[in-house]
């Protein structure tokens, strides 16, 4: 059995636990019972499911070419009957009614009860059905979702490792910090959702680890090495004792961190960068500001979307606005508004399947495309706006007509809250996320019609050098330091401080130490980035002088691949740095 295991660091710290495999073929639905005030809800969501399910077959049938369509046309068929069963739905129902359970329990007890029923009457004819049956079954337990009651997540024992092939945003946001201390998926990237969520969370993640699943039995005990990207099954006493010194050591210099977290980003010359923290909910303020963020540069509002399941009202947007907004006076916060799409999938929001989802509807294209949704929000973040400095911020801006677009839509709803006599802030900020490399090379188009320009690397890098930024088969490409993207970050600018626009970075990378100094030299005044990061960035950028930043920059300008910038920049941080270097994610 192979036990040691390598892959990408994505959350730095160490973890000692006993392995929680996630597997999504091995889901298992627990009888839950729920309040009577629950059952129309969760009748509403069975029937949902289904109508969800039925969809997807068509989906299925019309994608599939004319051959294969005929070929699985009867299978179709039958799944699409038996969805349209009356004897499902009636008995579904019933079992949710008469005993008080989840729709999920409901649909597997249906199910089993008529798998038994076919299996005591045998034939093959018969298991080809029950194969049916229990297909339809996934389908509908699938498209319940986790507000269905079925999350695996939830029944991981204290001191678990999750270990899963991948784990989607609307699994992450169930993270509970209390029994999870580590996680460790096969696929993924130091950019893809779940390694953010991991990172704002401090647990300990390891991406992109290739084998593990294959070898790791429930309930192994396992080392994560966050920091350097190792995974150990079945640590021996020796491996224990010495993982369990390293998690010390970490301890005792995030402890460390965290005392001077305060402090101003100030240069040793006088020069101030504005620190601020990338949230995911109104909740993450706290952590933000215990950890010396002086704003929110980027809140995520598409989590609002996936932790509850479905499409919030203007009032949730206005409560969830206004409490970060209160929370994190008298700084700002920058409320990007949806980037639903791409890798960020929300049940609640119905998307047509789409062949290459990073480049299809997502984030404003959808809002476009489904204005009430976003019209609803830009309300909430209008009325919110009174209780305190907010912001808003446009994703996946690739042009000015889109920019003029959404700023358009914003005074159609200006006008929509005057006529119903409902106040609101007419003077917020609007800016936009710089991460598609039209924008960026339309910068001086784009900077006169806003107020701030804030790059979101991930994105962008992924963009630029048309790599899956969820892709761990072609992770290695994915370089912040790659020559394009800073030329890219010093031309945004540069066009952004020729019309006096503000210019931000919010993408993983400006959480980075290893890159604080080059990004300080490009002339970037705002780094937004996880809340935990933030202490040893700002460490960096106190003991640092603007000259000596405005020399990395231009050093790393001058070269013409990747790693001699990265070989550059490492040997001049790690001497200078060398313990922030050395739990450095990026290297
Ligand atoms: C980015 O693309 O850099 C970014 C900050 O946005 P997200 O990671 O949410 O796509
Ligand atoms: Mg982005």
């Amino acid at each position: 059995m192979r036990r040691v295991f390598t892959g990408i660091n994505a959350s730095p710290g160490i973890a000692i636990g006993r392995a929680f495999i996630l597997s999504r073929t091995l889901q298992r639905v627990e009888r839950k019972t729920i309040p009577e005030k629950r059952v129309p809800k969760q009748v509403k969501a069975f029937l949902s499911a289904i109508k969800k399910s039925m969809k997807e077959i068509e989906t299925i049938r019309a994608r599939l070419g004319a051959d294969k369509a005929k070929e699985l046309s009867t299978v179709l068929d039958t799944h699409i009957m038996l969805l349209q069963d009356d004897a499902l739905r009636n008995d579904v129902i019933k079992i949710i009614e008469e005993q008080k359970v989840t729709a999920s329990w409901a649909v597997s007890e249906h199910v089993g009860r008529f798998n038994k029923m076919l299996a005591n009457l045998g034939g093959e004819y018969l298991s080809t059905r029950v194969a049916d049956l229990n297909d339809i079954k996934n389908r509908i337990l699938r498209n319940l979702g986790p507000g269905g009651g079925i999350c695996c997540l939830d029944e991981a024992p204290e001191g678990s490792v999750v270990v899963a092939q991948d784990i989607n945003p609307s699994e992450a946001v169930q993270i509970n910090t209390a029994r999870i201390v580590g996680f460790v998926t096969e696929l993924g990237s130091k950019t893809s959702h779940s390694a953010i969520i991991a990172k704002a969370h401090e647990i300990p993640a390891v991406v992109g680890a290739t084998g593990v699943l294959q070898n790791v039995k429930q309930g192994t005990r396992m080392i994560v090495d966050g920091i350097d990207g190792k995974v150990i099954l079945s640590p021996t006493r020796k491996q224990l004792a010495e993982y369990e010194n390293k998690r010390q050591s970490y301890k005792y210099y995030v402890i460390e961190l965290l005392s001077a977290a305060d402090l101003p980003a100030e240069s040793r010359d006088g020069f101030r960068l504005a620190i601020e923290a990338n949230i995911e909910s109104p909740a993450d303020v706290k952590t933000a500001l215990r950890h010396g963020a002086a704003g929110i540069g980027l809140y995520r509002t598409e989590y609002l979307f996936i932790r509850e399941g479905r499409i919030p009202t203007q009032e949730e947007h206005l409560a969830s606005y206004k409490q970060v907004a209160e929370e994190i006076a008298p700084h700002s916060a920058t409320i990007r508004t949806i980037d639903i799409g791409g890798e960020k999938l929300v049940d609640a929001v119905e998307m047509p399947p789409q062949r290459n989802p990073a480049l299809g509807l997502r984030a404003i294209r959808l809002c476009f495309s489904r204005r009430e949704i976003f019209k609803n929000q830009i309300k909430g973040i209008l009325r919110a706006g009174l209780h305190g400095n907010l912001k808003i911020m446009f994703p996946m801006i690739s042009g000015i007509e889109e920019l003029k677009k959404g700023k358009a839509i914003i005074e159609e709803c200006k006008k929509e809250l005057r006529k119903a006599h409902v106040d609101f802030n007419a003077d917020m900020e609007v800016g936009i996320m710089i991460e598609i490399p039209s924008a960026a090379l339309t910068a001086d188009i784009l900077a006169p019609e806003c107020d701030f320009f804030s790059i979101g690397t991930n994105d962008l890098i992924q963009y630029s050098i048309a790599i899956d930024r969820a892709n761990e088969e072609v992770a290695y490409l994915y370089n912040p330091l790659h020559p394009a993207v800073l030329r890219t970050i010093k031309m945004v600018v540069e066009a952004g401080h020729r019309h006096k626009v503000r210019v931000g970075v919010c993408g993983e990378m400006a959480g980075e130490p290893l890159y604080a100094l080059m990004l300080m030299g490009l002339g970037v005044d705002e780094l937004s980035m996880n809340p935990v990061a933030i202490p040893a960035v700002k460490k960096v950028i106190r003991s640092s002088r603007l000259c000596e930043s405005l020399k990395i920059a231009s050093k790393a300008l001058g070269f013409q691949t990747a790693d001699e910038i990265e070989a550059y920049i490492y040997n001049v941080m790690s001497k200078r740095y060398p313990q922030e270097i050395a739990t450095s994610l990026f290297f």
